[in-house]
């Protein structure tokens, strides 16, 4: 039977030091983004570390925020130094949008074996358990949030610029992330 290896982080910080990263919209645009932070996650940044991220009605009211600065301002060293409290994002990292663990983490890279740019199997089955907890918590808040109405919109750091996305496209992610 095949070996069970358990999700280790070897505090390398090279996740909290690279934090931006692009993504391709359903229509075609690639945005930049950066770390995903709750509202109730707010308080633990600097106003200016952060910017919106999602937002949803006619009013465009933010569903949530994310770190606007390419390195997060808690990193010290190679270490987080609100570690007790770091956000949901961190805790579920390097696990991402659609249960896929994020390529560019030093414990993925070392038990990946690469098919492609970003297409990958590993080397033994890993147990990501406790970051799995964290990402379906974060897909908690997504479903308890009352105003999470129709139409949704995505904000991109590089133009500063909102962009729509569908009713549809907004169910895909939150269908595909619980
Ligand atoms: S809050 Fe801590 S764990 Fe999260 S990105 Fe910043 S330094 Fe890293
Ligand atoms: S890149 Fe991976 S191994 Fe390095 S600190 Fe981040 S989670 Fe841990």
């Amino acid at each position: 039977m095949e070996q069970i290896i358990e999700f280790k982080c070897q505090k390398c910080g090279k996740c909290c030091r690279k934090t931006l990263q692009t993504i391709k919209l359903p229509n075609g645009k690639i945005i930049t983004t950066g770390p995903q932070i709750q509202l109730t996650e707010v308080p633990l940044f600097e106003v200016q570390a952060l910017a919106p991220q999602l937002a949803g009605g006619k009013k465009r009211r933010i569903l949530t925020y994310q770190i606007a600065t390419d390195g997060c301002p808690h990193l010290k060293g190679n270490d987080c130094s609100i570690y007790e409290k770091r956000p949901l994002v961190c805790r579920a990292y390097p696990v991402q949008d659609c249960l896929v663990p994020d390529a560019r983490c030093t414990f993925v890279e070392s038990h990946a074996l690469f098919v492609g740019n970003d297409r990958f199997t590993f080397t033994s089955p890993i147990d990501f358990k406790g970051c799995m907890d964290a990402h379906r918590d974060i897909y908690g808040v997504y479903r308890s949030l009352k105003w999470f109405k129709p139409p949704f919109w995505i904000f991109d750091l590089k133009t500063k610029t909102w962009h729509y996305l569908s009713i549809s496209d907004m169910e895909k992610v939150v269908e595909m992330n619980t």
